[in-house]
């Protein structure tokens, strides 16, 4: 079996999306890119991600073309593949359409700096114009907007997240949603006040040596 390992990542995260409530029923999608072998492997369209089996999980190579799998991979292949052409540092993609973050985009709003965990994206989560789901045009406007964000949000669509690791964009998906969660009830409320950038710039270097990473401090 082609990218074993990658495939049972698929599955584990698959739950994790629906356990978390980031995603419901079938919607989102996720990959993991095995660089040295230039192919990823991506959840099937439409597929329970409860009855999902290592042998559904789709391998392609980054021009489409399926390698090995009976299913259909995720209509959102485009953009998956697109955004590993286009970012080296980038082995997963996670979409989901998350309450909170897909209302962000349903404003056609950006996701600002409203509290600094907004840092998992970078200064803030940028917005990719509208464009059906699995076409090209939106595949283009995902690879036009992110830039070296970690994060994209879909305009009246839901939110993209892209990582070294599937653990780094699945976290990022994660603490987006609960960024965008107070970003909509702080509007709710008031004026939502906003973290300078040379703060932010601050946060995002330390985000490196955060927790474990990096030794002390
Ligand atoms: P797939 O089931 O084809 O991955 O589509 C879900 C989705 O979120 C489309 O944007
Ligand atoms: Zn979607």
């Amino acid at each position: 079996m082609l990218l074993k390992r990658e495939r049972e990542l698929i599955v584990e995260y698959g739950l994790k999306l629906l356990e978390s409530g980031l995603t419901t029923g079938t919607g989102g999608n996720l990959s993991v890119l095995n660089r040295e072998h230039g192919l990823l492997a991506i959840s099937p369209s439409g597929l329970d991600y409860r009855l999902s089996k290592p042998e559904d999980i789709v391998v392609m190579d980054l021009d489409g073309n399926i390698k090995e799998s009976a299913r259909k991979p995720s209509s959102e292949y485009g953009f998956h593949t697109a955004l590993y052409k286009t970012r080296a540092d980038v082995n997963a993609v996670v979409h989901t359409h998350s309450v909170y973050a897909t209302t962000v985009a349903c404003l056609n709003m950006e996701l600002p700096a409203v509290h600094y965990l907004v840092g998992f994206a970078g200064k803030k989560v940028p917005l990719a114009p509208y464009a059906t789901f699995g076409s090209q045009e939106l595949a283009d406007n995902v690879t036009d907007t992110i830039g070296n964000y970690n994060a994209v949000l879909l305009a009246n669509h839901g939110l993209i997240t892209v990582g070294r690791q599937i653990g780094n964009a699945f976290d990022a998906a994660e603490e987006l949603e609960l960024v965008a969660r107070i970003y909509i009830q702080a509007l709710s409320v008031g004026k939502p006040v906003i973290v300078p950038d040379d703060e932010m710039d601050k946060v995002i270097d330390k985000f490196s040596t955060y927790g474990q990473a990096g030794g002390k401090s």
